[in-house]
């Protein structure tokens, strides 16, 4: 078990659509590291790009508000439809520190999944559930609570957004230079 790095907002990872998960053997490893590093983190998603793992999988733990649910893990996903209602609510992510926005997204959605046991699922989901599943489905696909909100929302954060991801491309430069150091 391990706790991994979440990476922040300016990693090139967390713009990428994230690859399919062909080889299952060594998940379980991943995603023990990953509730890990979830919970480290006090969030209640997360997604594989989000620690840099570049997998369609995310996992999802809201038992803290739900005693009867139970932790999540979602491989392979892909949303099938969404419902025509929506309904705001306030985001927070690991990978935008100190950002919260209001974000309108549908009120129900179906997810099309695999189950570590490679089984296939379609299943609708809503309430808290159904809107981190739309929230981690955005990471695999590359896109931000701030992509999901007008210019005047996101102009609050204009400079934390700048200095997020200034810190991530000193980060990046500097991990590079340090595997050009190895001996
Ligand atoms: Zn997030």
């Amino acid at each position: 078990m391990a706790v991994l790095d979440v990476v922040h907002y300016g990693d090139p990872i967390l713009r990428k659509k994230c690859k399919s998960v062909n080889e299952f053997s060594n998940l379980n490893k991943i995603i023990d590291d990953m509730f890990d590093s979830m919970y480290e983190a006090e969030g209640i998603g997360l997604a594989a790009n989000q620690v840099g793992i570049d997998l369609n999988l995310f996992i999802i733990d809201i038992t803290h508000t739900d005693e009867t649910d139970e932790p999540h893990i979602f491989i392979n996903s892909s949303i099938v439809s969404t419902g025509s209602d929506e309904n705001m609510f306030q985001e927070g992510c690991l990978s935008l520190p100190g950002i919260a926005l209001d974000v309108k997204r549908p009120e129900t959605v179906k997810l099309k999944y695999q189950t570590i046991k490679q089984e296939w699922f379609e299943e609708e989901f809503s309430g808290l559930l159904g809107r981190a599943i739309q929230h981690e489905m955005d990471h695999l696909n590359g896109v931000f609570i701030i992509d999901r909100v007008g210019e005047v929302e996101k102009i609050q954060y204009k400079t934390a957004l700048k200095e997020l991801r200034n810190n991530t491309q000193n980060r990046i430069t500097s991990e590079k230079q340090t595997k050009g150091f190895v001996l």
